[in-house]
């Protein structure tokens, strides 16, 4: 099965596609780590790419495609994949259309709300890197690191509510179009996101069709 997800940041797209990837055993595809091995293998399309990006032009979507297309050709692409935050827009979806077979698109919806408080709630002790979140996963005692007793914490500064907001706000404008367009192609499938990965997960699960195999 040939798989697209779409989803914010924050939206746990990455652990979903971790965990179906095994569950189906098909690799998860970004396009950057693509574009890296053909850069580093001076590749034909691996050289063409470098030639933009040496000259600080971005590289088109017809030769981020075509790598798109390299990878998947691969052999262990041969029972499907997960192609992880591509396409970003509609020229690329429509180049990647002509090119490779997709059977299923997934949305992952999450509430902006949900979304921002995931994000710029996060922080972390400065001592042992221990990752909570200050709306959905505090430290037990306030001020003080659950595994090491730490008393400092950082956040990150681009997970500041404003900034994540933002960064929101663009992902929705540039992701709607690419949703309405697989929504008309009947690819689309929509996974509200819940509290939990294992319970996304099965929702996923149902929603591909596919029966899990019990461990
Ligand atoms: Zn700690």
């Amino acid at each position: 099965m040939n798989i697209i997800f779409l989803g914010a940041p924050g939206s746990g797209k990455g652990t979903q596609a971790s965990m179906l990837s095994s569950e189906l055993n098909i690799p998860t595809i970004s396009t950057g780590e693509a574009l890296r091995k053909e850069v580093e293998q001076k590749s034909e399309i691996g050289n063409l790419a470098k030639s933009y990006m040496d000259s600080g032009k971005l590289v088109p979507d017809e030769v981020v495609v075509g790598i798109v297309k390299n990878r998947v050709s691969q052999i262990d692409c041969a029972n499907g994949f997960i192609l992880d935050g591509f396409p970003r827009s509609i020229p690329q979806a429509e180049a990647l259309a002509k090119l490779v077979r997709i059977d299923r698109v997934v949305n992952f919806e999450v509430s902006d709300d949900v979304l921002i408080k995931r994000i710029s709630g996060r922080f972390s002790c400065k001592a042992c890197g221990a990752v909570y979140n200050r709306y959905f996963h505090p430290t037990t005692q306030p001020g003080i690191c659950d595994k090491c007793g730490g008393t400092s914490f950082e956040s990150r500064a681009d997970d500041k509510e404003e900034t994540v907001a933002k960064r929101l706000t663009t992902y929705l404008e540039s992701t709607l179009p690419l949703t309405s367009f697989y929504q008309k192609k009947n690819l689309l499938v929509a996974i509200p996101s819940v509290e939990g990965a294992p319970l996304v997960f099965s929702a996923l699960i149902t929603a591909l069709n596919i029966s899990s195999q019990p461990n």
